[in-house]
């Protein structure tokens, strides 16, 4: 049993002065009292918010941060990307994601995310082999986020075929590609492993309609509720035109409402980069509330397209924020990013507000908080009893929050906020991860990232 004491606190219905929240020995908080003054408590004298959850990464993909930046022969889009991509993905064993996820989950910690899904489809060796422990990639991505403290919402990803017209997988493919047999496997793997953990969550993902035909998502659904029925499903749905015209030339439909048809879209369902959506997709989307996936910096980067996130907003439509590629790992960044999309389009400025929330970077920052707790499928996201102690506690010394107070804090951290910018200290389950803007094991972590980065240049 801990107990903090905050001077200021943004609980569901508002910010608090003085705020008394105290944490079971299991990391969940079991009380909140406003206006307390205990003097035992540990006190926290800048803001406390919850922390972010991350719905979107793609751990490996942090170690070619910053690189595929130079022209590859032909046309620089999203399908050049994913060959420099592939290029990766077949040359990391278990080891290098473990070092990489670990190096990356501190680093996002300190960008103010306390959960991270992972949306994992290594599975077999780099040969395209299976692993004598099939789930031995799932396993590194667990034990990385056990070193770095951060909490894991794992989805193992089906990735049952090349694409719509391809026959023949990819060297790289070949390990992503398991039959359904040989992935319910990892399943169960992960799922036993994570049953009694309150900071871990199974989840399962397809990967796209390109890699797993629509016939087959009965299957996929049958395989994940046999073990679990509640599990967050997340897919890659509509990130480039190519693949919403192929999905329509093979199946009649656009990707939203094939997948809309077939499946009972519903609050489990977490769709990855809706970019390329009608307006009725949209409507679609928004009514059955799923979760759009949104990962701005990754969608910047790939040239993906601007998700209709003005029109989403407005129809109250739930959404998150992800770091996918991994070039940023700071919360803020893709906050502000979303927003800035929007603007820069429309000629005009706060698209994320309401009457009733006047404040740009405090609406996002909640509706992110909630979006994102949904597609973990974990208790976070508040601080309330029956939620995880998962808590960012900003820097209350920084010049430019010293006399801030109320969202206007939230606006600072979102629009004004670097990687790790404000945030100070982070709490996961109830344990203090980063203190003083550091983390006990970044150092190691660093450079088991930069051994893997170095002979992936050799
Ligand atoms: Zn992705």
């Amino acid at each position: 049993m801990a107990r903090l004491l905050a001077a200021h606190a943004l609980l569901a219905d508002g910010w608090a002065e003085r705020v008394a929240i105290d944490i079971a020995a299991d990391g969940n908080i079991t009380e909140v009292t406003v206006g307390a003054t205990d003097e035992e408590a540990e006190y926290l004298p800048g803001h406390l918010v919850p922390g972010m959850i991350d719905l979107h990464s793609h751990a490996f993909q942090r170690a070619m941060a910053g690189l595929a930046q130079d022209r590859p022969p032909g046309r620089a889009d999203f399908w050049s990307w994913r060959q420099r991509m592939y290029g990766l993905a077949t040359t990391l064993g278990p080891e290098d994601l473990w070092a990489i996820a670990a190096a990356l989950y501190i680093d996002l910690l300190k960008g103010g995310y306390t959960t991270v899904v992972e949306f994992h489809y290594l599975h077999g060796s780099p040969e395209g082999g299976s692993y004598e422990d099939p789930a031995v990639m799932s396993l590194a991505l667990h034990e990385a986020a056990q070193e770095a403290g951060i909490a894991l919402t794992l989805a193992p990803v089906w990735y049952a075929r090349a694409g719509i017209d391809e026959e023949e997988p990819s060297p790289a493919q070949r390990r992503f590609i398991r039959p359904l047999d040989g992935y319910g496997e990892i399943l169960a793997r992960v799922e036993r492993l994570f049953r009694d953990d309150r900071d871990r969550r199974i989840a399962a993902a397809v990967h796209s309609l390109r890699a797993v035909p629509p016939e087959r998502l009965a299957d996929f659904l049958a395989e994940v509720d046999r073990r679990d029925p509640q599990a967050p499903l997340h897919i890659h749905v509509a990130e480039q035109p190519r693949e919403v015209e192929a999905c329509l030339a093979a199946y009649g439909a656009r990707p939203v409402e094939l997948l809309a048809d077939r499946v009972d879209l519903g609050p489990r369902w977490c769709l990855v980069h809706a970019t390329h959506v009608e307006e009725r997709e949209r409507a679609r989307i928004a009514t059955s509330g799923a979760v759009a996936g949104l990962c701005p910096t990754t969608e910047a980067d790939l040239g993906d397209g601007l998700f209709p996130f003005a029109e989403y907003w407005h129809q109250r439509g739930i959404w998150g924020v992800g770091s996918d590629a991994n070039l940023f790992t700071a919360a803020a960044e893709e906050l502000r990013l979303l927003e800035y999309g929007q603007r820069l389009q429309r000629g005009r400025r706060l698209i994320a507000t309401r009457t009733e929330e006047p404040h740009c970077g405090a609406a996002l920052y909640r509706a992110a908080l909630a979006g994102g707790a949904r597609a973990a499928g974990r208790p976070v996201g508040r601080i309330a009893p029956g939620f995880r102690a998962d808590l960012v506690h900003l820097d209350g010394d920084h010049p430019l929050l010293a006399g801030r107070a109320g969202d206007a804090v939230l606006d600072t951290l979102v629009f004004a906020g670097g990687a790790g910018g404000f945030v100070r200290d982070v709490m996961v389950g109830g344990l203090w991860r980063v203190r003083g803007g550091f983390h006990a094991d970044e150092e190691r972590a660093r450079e088991g990232l930069a051994a893997v980065v170095r002979r992936l240049q050799t």
